[in-house]
């Protein structure tokens, strides 16, 4: 079983934030035209993660150095250093890494990634914060949100719900809205499907809600999993009922990692079955459900 991530991993991350990948513009990480930024990573270590790759600190253990075919990757006084000029973005350290990780990390500041942000500011109307999870570097984003606000664009965040936002207010002074994941609702299924305890998540649910922070809700409906699926859907919908946008999404099994792809199903939910949970979402009230 892989370890499961430490916050501890990423507690020094304060002046700069490790930048897995930004997309300048995306139309799928919020509404309208939006830049994503995705972060490196993740407390959470879900067996169907699609990017494993963002939820670990490379380790510098150099293997992927000696399979990337242009030489991009080189070891110089035992840390890895990617030379983003020549990659061809093969993605073959990635595929080589048995760390969850990346060779293909830029750590930067709030100034440099700021500098991203304006190149394309006038044709977004924001940003959104993702990972990996982006709460993790909570102070980094304390710091750029307000700045980004300056620039008349909006803030949002897409989270795992790890980070306790009634005990860490000040992420939201500045953030339009949170776009939170609610992967189970029952603790067994949760410590199994997650490896981390979700009361937090739970929590954070009831709270941004209060608030007035919830941009919207997903939650992943898995085959043949009537039972805990069943158990989510309910829970969030006669939470939120047509308060925000509520996702039903299909578990996709491309990009899970193979040992936790044969534990889910090597297929995806069929849409039919998954048609289901919206319907039950409508029912207890949450209106705007929809597939994904
Ligand atoms: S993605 Fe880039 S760094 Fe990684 S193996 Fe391919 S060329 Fe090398
Ligand atoms: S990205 Fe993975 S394989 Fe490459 S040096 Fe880091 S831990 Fe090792």
């Amino acid at each position: 079983m892989v370890p499961m991530p430490s916050i501890a991993e990423f507690s020094d991350m304060k002046k700069t934030a490790p930048v897995n990948k930004i997309i300048p513009f995306s139309n799928v990480d919020g509404p309208s035209n939006r830049m994503a930024i995705f972060f490196q990573g993740c407390p959470f270590n879900c067996r169907f993660c699609h990017n494993p790759e963002t939820i670990r600190t490379c380790i510098n253990c150099g293997d992927c150095v000696k399979t990337c075919p242009v030489k991009a990757l080189s070891l110089v006084e035992g840390k890895v250093v990617w030379n983003k000029d020549i990659c061809v973005n093969c993605d073959t350290c990635i595929k080589t890494c048995t760390h969850d990780s990346s060779p293909k990390i830029s750590w930067m500041s709030v100034d440099e990634l700021l500098e991203e942000v304006k190149r394309v500011s006038p044709y977004i109307t924001g940003i959104t914060l993702s990972g990996g999870e982006c709460t993790l570097h909570k102070d980094f984003i304390i710091e750029l949100f307000p700045k980004v606000k300056e620039m008349g664009l909006t803030t949002l965040l897409d989270s795992n719900g790890s980070l306790d936002f009634e005990e860490n207010k000040a992420i939201l002074e500045y953030c339009d809205g949170v776009m939170l994941d609610v992967k189970a609702y029952d603790r067994e299924f949760s410590d199994w499907l997650i490896r981390y305890p979700n009361e937090v998540v739970l929590k954070n649910l009831a709270y941004l809600l209060k608030v007035n922070k919830l941009e919207e809700v997903r939650t992943i409906i898995f085959p043949e999993r009537d039972k805990e699926n069943s158990e989510t859907v309910t829970y969030v919908a006669e939470t939120i009922g047509d308060k925000c946008r509520y996702k039903i999404i299909r578990y996709r099994q491309f990009g899970v990692r193979d040992e936790q792809r044969h534990e889910l199903g090597d297929y995806t939910t069929d849409e039919e079955y998954a048609r289901r949970y919206v319907d039950l979402a409508r029912s207890l009230g949450a209106t705007k459900a929809v597939m994904v």
